[in-house]
């Protein structure tokens, strides 16, 4: 299997013995092709649900939000359809960034960087910059001679409108970000009319300027230099796994093409750097498997023009698996393994910890409760001797109605339940909770001195509601006996 994980190579202008090379402005040659279009494809599809899933309603009866995605930061809600995750809840998110994580491992050892090449937010962006590029200034090589043209009133204004587009796009990408912190139609009719919170104009400045910076200058380095996906990905690939290589066995020896286009006796390669000008990362993927490479592809669909130019078989730059590769040049069957033990594996967790949290989603109980016991004082000793403890006991209400629910205790004879500001000496409590939220109350259990066996006692606090019961344990305080 060729190397994975070599630093890029320097620029062909810098001395090999340089310990620093500046970089170089890399304008990638607009390709066509089956990458080229699945790119496009994957950004239309990523940034329409980027900028019009916020807009997406979702019912959760009178009073509720109605937007399906949302995080609710003053309501300190998180909502994504019928799941509706509170702040007590963070392990939903810790599991749902454990299956992302999975995923990405799962799919990098079956098909490779697809995530970098297609998915990712920097690759998105840095495609639509550089196409903004491309129609107002042209393609690779009027882009390369606008470089080197000294300033002109024509050059700066060719930049100030690129610039200028950027701009556009990426303030677009910074109001996305805020419509999913409160309703998207309010805050977007807000930030318009200069009535938004100084924070969202803070969030639409952070993220923007982020979104410009990144993929208007600083591009492949994010890749190479910044990212750490690119660092451990390696780890996930094996013989199987798809990756983007040059066929040398084909390939080579490389030359010019032949004026009469006799290919029999030479390699198919015909250098003409094609697959060189069209990467985004400025590598040539003959010299082996590289660690700047995002497996776009664009060097596949650079290359089969060429082939087909000279009537030769596709592939030269091929994305398939090193085990498929060796077989090819040995003549031997190629196949694609799917399952094998690193896959396995992934999925294996991917299944159980996928099936874990739909579980817990699926059962998830629609009360819960938060007990505090007082601690100065512990246990208050009355004047007929009895023994009194404090609690402050909450009550999360997360069905969509409000709720009363009855509280009692056990474990404690003779025990009563005060609820300050509410009923008093009873053996149970009554406390209602309106829809969706929080109920604090402050309680005294009081119990006679004889019934206080030890000086830290276990007790039981029974919260019911029709339907639902909820046992939460915690102790009662006495004097030392
Ligand atoms: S070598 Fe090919 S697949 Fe890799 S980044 Fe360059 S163009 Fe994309
Ligand atoms: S595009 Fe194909 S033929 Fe041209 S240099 Fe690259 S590998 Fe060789």
């Amino acid at each position: 299997m060729a190397i994975i994980g070599k630093t890029p190579s320097p620029a062909p202008s810098c001395p090999s013995s340089a310990a620093y090379a500046t970089s170089q402005k890399i304008h990638p040659r607009g390709v066509k092709g089956t990458f080229r279009s699945l790119k496009w494809w994957a950004s239309v599809v990523l940034l329409a649900y980027w900028h019009l899933a916020p807009f997406i309603r979702w019912d959760r009866g009178p009073g509720a939000p109605s937007q399906a995605i949302l995080a609710d930061m003053a309501g300190r809600r998180a909502y994504f359809f019928f799941i509706e995750i509170w702040p007590q809840e963070i392990y939903y998110l810790t599991g749902m960034l454990f299956i992302a994580a999975i995923s990405l491992f799962l799919m990098t050892s079956l098909a490779g960087r697809i995530w970098c090449g297609f998915l990712c937010w920097q690759t998105v962006y840095t495609d639509l910059f550089v196409a903004v590029e491309r129609l107002v200034i042209g393609e690779r090589n009027q882009r390369l001679a606008f470089d080197r043209a000294p300033m002109s009133p024509a050059k700066l204004g060719k930049k100030a409108l690129v610039n200028l587009i950027w701009a556009g796009i990426a303030a677009a990408c910074g109001i996305g970000f805020t419509l999913y912190f409160g309703d998207a139609f309010e805050t977007l009719t807000e930030i318009f009319t200069g009535e938004a919170s100084p924070a969202t104009y803070g969030a639409i400045a952070v993220v923007g300027g982020m979104c410009f910076l990144l993929a208007g200058y600083a591009r492949e380095q994010v890749c190479i230099y910044m990212c750490p996906y690119a660092r451990f990905q390696s780890a996930m690939f094996d013989e199987h796994s798809l990756i983007i290589s040059y066929e040398a066995w084909r390939g080579e020896a490389r030359a010019p093409a032949p004026a009469n286009r006799d290919f029999s006796d030479r390699g198919h390669c015909v250098d003409c750097l094609a697959c060189v000008q069209a990467c985004p990362t400025g590598i040539d993927i003959r010299n082996g498997n590289h660690l700047a490479c995002i497996g776009c592809g664009l060097c596949i669909d650079a290359c089969n023009q060429v082939m087909d130019r000279f009537g030769l078989p596709r592939g030269l730059v091929s994305y398939d698996s090193a085990a498929n590769l060796a077989a090819r040049g040995e003549n031997r069957q190629t196949g694609f393994r799917i399952l094998r033990p690193r896959t396995l594996v992934y999925g294996g967790i991917l299944a159980v910890v996928s099936s874990v949290m739909l579980f817990r989603l699926t059962t998830r109980p629609d009360v819960d409760v938060n007990i505090l016991h007082e601690r100065a004082p512990l246990f208050v000793q009355m004047s007929d001797g009895s023994i009194r403890n404090g609690y402050v006991y909450k009550v999360l209400n997360m069905k969509a109605e409000d709720r009363t629910f009855t509280l009692n205790l056990s474990g404690l004879e003779g025990a009563t339940i005060d609820v300050v500001g509410g009923e008093s000496g009873a053996t149970s409590a009554e406390m209602q909770v309106s829809r969706d939220s929080v109920g604090s109350f402050r309680l005294y259990v009081t119990a006679p001195a004889a019934k206080v066996a030890s000086k830290s006692m276990p007790v039981t606090f029974v919260l019911s509601a029709p339907g639902r019961e909820v046992r939460t344990e915690t102790l009662f305080a006495g004097p030392e006996k």
